[in-house]
């Protein structure tokens, strides 16, 4: 597997490298003082999309600076939107988890595939589906659309990350997919980075085994997708020229981000891209205390 490590710190945005190291909270003198400091990147953007995996948190560890960051961007009034791919969860519990993390948040500030799923057009006409993912999820695509009771049944094969997923469960998948020819993924992430630098095959991976045994690519709900980011601006009330998307993936949330025409904030090291040529963010921090560098102003000049 690739290493990124070669793609981060030459790259770093040149505004951020004064203030990354800086706690949030504190004062920056050496930006204070520095002579007619060049406006701040972001500082018209109003709404602002952030990424979980890999960005706010790894597994159940908050980023550092993650919860002040939220605190910050929320105190200079704007609205702060989570714009995950995790397919093997709900909002409700995604908010739940955040809250637990220390960071205040409703279901309703949760932007996830499979809570926008109704609204995409391949569910219009309700296909019968067959559908590979965690009970938490099947229960809600049951209420969305019919599912199929046999694989050939299928109109349709939905697909999202199945941790507790068999070799049976992958060959089922496929003999939906061989009867029905479409198959429509919640993301195609490669992978999910968790504690510890750890990395877990995502859906992209289970997607990539289904389209190479059947030769039928997967249409994507989620990031990517112009029609989630645009999803994601209409429910938070933000226009893509005002909003920016942080994160750590640049085949979904820099390039994802860029399509829908908003600005883009590439955090970390990120996560390899297979494009080509590779999406370019507008900007490339160290970490989300470089996020908030681009935003101008220090934590107490947003509060007061
Ligand atoms: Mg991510």
């Amino acid at each position: 597997m690739t290493r990124a490590t070669t793609d981060a710190p030459a790259a770093v945005d040149a505004g951020a490298p004064g203030t990354a190291t800086a706690p949030m909270g504190a004062a920056a003198p050496e930006r204070a003082a520095a002579p007619e400091p060049a406006a701040a990147p972001l500082a018209d953007v109003d709404t602002v999309l952030l990424d979980l995996d890999g960005c706010l948190w790894f597994g159940e560890a908050l980023a550092e600076g993650a919860a002040e960051l939220v605190d910050a961007l929320r105190a200079s009034g704007r609205r702060v939107g989570f714009l995950t791919n995790t397919s093997n969860s709900r909002a409700v519990r995604v908010a739940a988890k955040l809250r637990r993390l220390g960071i205040a948040a409703e279901t309703s500030d949760v932007v996830m595939p499979v809570e926008v799923l109704a609204e995409h057009p391949r569910l219009r006409d309700r296909p019968r589906v067959w559908f590979l993912g965690p009970e938490a999820v099947r229960q809600m695509i049951g209420e969305l659309t019919p599912l199929a009771e046999r694989p050939e049944d299928a109109e349709l094969l939905l697909l999202a990350r199945d941790t507790a997923m068999t070799y049976h469960d992958l060959a089922d998948a496929l003999h939906a997919l061989l009867c029905c020819g479409a198959m429509l993924a919640l993301n195609v992430d490669p992978r999910v980075p968790v504690e510890g630098g750890r990395m877990l095959p995502g859906t992209g991976a289970i997607a990539a085994a289904l389209s190479y045994a059947s030769g039928i690519e997967p249409e994507i709900v989620g990031k990517p997708s112009s029609g989630f980011f645009e999803t994601a601006l209409r429910r938070f009330g933000g226009t893509a020229d005002r909003a920016v998307i942080v994160g750590d993936t640049l085949d979904s949330d820099i390039a994802g981000g860029a399509g829908a025409g908003l600005r883009t904030v590439l955090v970390g090291v990120p996560v390899p891209s297979t494009r080509r040529p590779e999406p370019v963010p507008d900007h490339r921090v160290a970490d989300l205390a470089g996020v908030w560098a681009l935003f101008g102003g220090e934590r107490s000049e947003a509060v007061g």
